[in-house]
């Protein structure tokens, strides 16, 4: 079939970690009191995507997010980088949108320097070399907006040494002068973010990182790449804990809503919705209705190998049907026609 491809003026790719089909469904029941009414479950396209990495059925968030942000399968752990293959820095879609002379941006409920940003701004050959993602982004990528947790190989003077504004709180975030800040670094505290359910004290929500980041990118007259990341939802699952996750699934259907409502009305904004892998084998049994967690079970505490939920929404997201693999959202999003199915 042969679609009409319109390069995006601008991306946001939105990846919740380890939210499966059944996550989408838990959340929507406990916000809703129904299935299918997240934000992005009202998405035109809508499909499923294999998630296997190069060396294993069962991939883990740096070859996932690898894949979506290159169109490679590598190896699990392994971030941007030809593995297996010659070790060569695999070209991100960061880097494919800032060569076009856009903005760029990674935020994430996660330390930023975690698996899932650092595919997009990063190439390392362990997802654990942490002080050496920091230098990537610093020194080498260059996002404008890099917004997360804090530590983990990233600090303050360095980002301040780099030519980034920094914030580390959530009233610094939302009094920046978002005019006049080309390159801002958040580092919220010296880890993940806490858990929406547990509250966040001083810190701020992805949607409002998210909100923030979107005034910053919006300056460029050229448009912006950004990724964000609901990177807790993973967290949960692997503790099989239902409340903290179905609470990070909503904070992210949240910050989706934002997304949707800076895009309302531009022609030019493609927005991605999709997962890296599901964790914790969940099954919902039943819909408790609204305000109450649904009842439900769990086969792990590891990921799983099922195929995970991608929902588009703007120029190219048409090219979303069916059964995906992880590598065509690549594709999908740099309009790369040899990618076309
Ligand atoms: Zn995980």
């Amino acid at each position: 079939m042969n679609k009409i491809l319109t390069s995006p003026t601008n991306v946001i790719f939105c990846i919740g970690d380890g939210m499966g089909f059944e996550k989408v469904k838990a959340a929507g029941m406990y916000a809703h009191g129904e299935v299918g009414t997240l934000s992005f479950e009202a998405f035109p396209y809508q499909g499923e995507v294999m998630t296997h990495s190069a060396d294993a059925p069962m991939t883990d968030s740096a070859a996932a997010a690898t894949a979506m942000a290159t169109g490679f399968k590598v190896n699990n752990g392994v971030i941007s980088t030809a593995l297996p293959g010659d070790g060569r820095e695999l070209y991100t879609l960061l880097e494919h949108f800032k060569d076009q002379g856009k903005s760029t941006g990674l935020v994430s409920t996660t330390f930023i320097t975690h698996a899932t940003p650092a595919a997009f701004g990063a190439h390392e050959p362990k997802r654990g070399n942490l002080a050496e993602i920091a230098e990537d982004y610093l020194n080498q990528t260059r996002p404008n907006v890099l917004l997360g947790g804090g530590g983990n190989g990233m600090a303050e003077a360095a980002a301040e040494a780099a030519g980034y504004t920094v914030v580390t709180d959530r009233d610094g975030l939302l009094s920046l002068d978002t005019e006049n800040v080309p390159r801002v670094s958040g580092q919220f505290g010296d880890t993940n973010l806490p858990y929406e359910f547990d509250g966040l004290g001083d810190l701020p929500h992805l949607s409002e990182m998210t909100a923030t980041a979107l005034k910053v990118l919006a300056e460029n007259p050229a448009g912006f790449f950004l990724m964000v990341e609901g990177g807790r939802i993973d967290h949960a699952g692997h503790s099989n804990d239902i409340e903290r996750n179905v609470c990070e699934t909503i904070e992210f259907s949240k910050t989706i809503q934002v997304a949707i409502d800076w895009a309302k009305g531009q022609a030019d904004t493609l927005i991605i919705v999709t997962a890296d892998h599901e964790t914790g084998g969940l099954k919902v049994l039943e819909n408790n209705g609204k305000g109450n967690f649904p009842t439900v079970s769990w086969s792990t505490g590891g990921h799983t190998t099922t195929n995970i939920p991608v929902y588009g929404w703007g120029p190219n997201a048409a090219r979303i049907s069916g059964v995906m693999d992880n590598t065509d959202l690549f594709g999908v999003v740099a309009c790369d026609q040899s990618g076309e199915k």
